[in-house]
């Protein structure tokens, strides 16, 4: 037997106060509830977070951060709320330092292919470069590319000169210019007396071994970031009760969508990197292509989003109101997106927890981020863009490579194997057919 409280209570209370019951006293609530309960534990209900209470407890600070602007309000949980996971962490005891084996690990790691030790596997991009004459004049062109804002990530793989030892002359890279990118040279400063740009080919990402150094640097200097073939990075029993909480934290985003919303129940998550800065604030977005009848607001476009808002709102020679849902000043003034150089959505040397392998626009998104790993748990076979249908960060061309990995303990999340679409009481993730992540 349970004694209805709160809003169980207030229902009966309507029905008791109403000369036309809805409800008579045969009638009963029905509640399923989302874990397995023990016996005395009281029964909570989540009742959004529109309250019409003022909530004594950390709950306020959720409130208050808490946005409706599309993304469903659930996005920037701070480390704090991340402590109450409903389910048990199965690596917080024990040593924080103590290395898990790797079959042990609660994922799998998605083996890319081998590194480009030949001529054809070469992944190559276009860019413009300029001869650069007088050799003087390389300190001034060097502080000119920052002034012109063309230092930027998509290029931190190369170096900016080649010297070629047999004539003397040196070359200054300027930027990429991607297939089909219509933009043209950038200008050169007049008072230097240039010559004229040109196109050249250049390697599309930095060289993991030495022979693909050499193969690469043939073509433009490239820097060398070595690491075996065979080399995995040790995972910690800190690291892992990290990523299963960042997990936990994603599967439950996905159910308060679905189960709140009708959403898919997909979502995406990016927690504070276990490693400390860049960032220490999380971010968790679902699906929200029901709500907003807005077909491209996948969840992992949504948190994308969420923390270049942030970022944006942070910038202190911007006002931008979260909580007002105002949209950053870099959305709505060129000038400032200028400023800021795209540099907001930037998720390098973060990792990105998600329900469901992203379909292939996401995947981009994510590879323009410079993402460092992508963790998911349910592949898209029809669809998916990272590992299924292809493999974004391993196609020719691409100038970005992240870590993939598929989640497989599926147990001490609570996950069954049950199809679930259209069925928001079933707690399995899964989707149907050929709906894309
Ligand atoms: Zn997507």
């Amino acid at each position: 037997m349970a004694l209805a409280l709160g809003l169980g209570k207030s229902t009966h209370t309507t029905a008791n106060w109403s000369p036309d019951p809805p409800v008579t006293s045969t009638d009963s609530i029905t509640y399923t509830t989302v874990r397995d309960v023990q016996p005395g534990e009281e029964l909570c209900i989540f009742y959004g977070h529109n309250l019409w209470f003022k909530p004594s407890d950390k709950m306020e600070k959720q409130v208050e951060e808490s946005v409706e602007d599309g993304w469903g309000g659930l996005s920037h949980i701070s480390a704090s709320e991340e402590e109450g996971q409903p389910y048990r962490n199965p690596f917080s005891d024990g040593s924080r330092d103590e290395v898990v084996p790797e079959e042990d690990l609660p994922f799998t790691r998605f083996k890319l292919p081998p590194e480009e030790e030949t001529p054809d596997l070469i992944r190559t991009v276009d860019s413009w470069v300029v001869d650069v004459p007088d050799a003087r004049h390389i300190n001034t062109l060097i502080k000119w590319l920052k002034q012109a804002q063309l230092e930027t990530p998509d290029v931190a793989h190369l170096k900016r000169i080649r010297k070629n030892l047999q004539t003397g002359e040196t070359t200054l890279l300027l930027c990429l210019s991607p297939q089909n990118d219509p933009t043209g040279p950038p200008a050169l400063p007049d008072s230097l007396g240039l010559p004229p740009c040109y196109k050249t080919t250049v390697p599309a990402s930095s060289a993991l071994t030495l022979p693909s150094l050499a193969l690469k640097s043939a073509l433009w200097p490239t820097m060398y970031t070595p690491k075996r073939k065979d080399e995995v990075e040790a995972w910690t029993r800190g690291k892992a009760a990290w990523a299963w909480d960042a997990m936990s934290t994603t599967v439950q985003t996905a159910r308060e969508g679905t189960l709140l919303k009708n959403e898919l129940p997909i979502a995406a998550h990016i927690p504070a990197p276990y490693d400390g800065p860049p960032l220490t604030v999380s971010f968790a977005a679902h699906d929200t292509r029901s709500t907003t009848s807005h077909p491209l607001r996948h969840a992992a476009i949504n948190v994308i989003r969420k923390l270049a808002d942030y970022h944006a709102s942070n910038d202190s020679t911007r006002s931008v109101q979260l909580d007002t849902g105002s949209a950053p000043s870099s959305l709505l003034d060129p000038a400032a997106a200028r400023e800021d150089n795209g540099s907001n959505y930037l998720l390098t040397g973060q990792t990105i927890f998600l329900t469901h392998e992203p379909c292939i626009m996401c995947s981009m998104a994510l590879l323009h981020s410079r993402v460092k790993e992508v963790f998911y748990l349910y592949p898209s076979p029809s669809t998916g863009g990272c590992g299924s249908l292809t493999c974004l960060p391993t196609l020719k061309g691409v100038n970005h490579r992240f870590s993939i990995c598929t989640w497989s303990d599926f147990s001490s999340l609570r996950l069954d194997e049950t199809p679930n679409h259209g069925d928001a009481h079933t707690f399995g993730l899964r989707l149907d057919g050929e709906i894309d992540a």
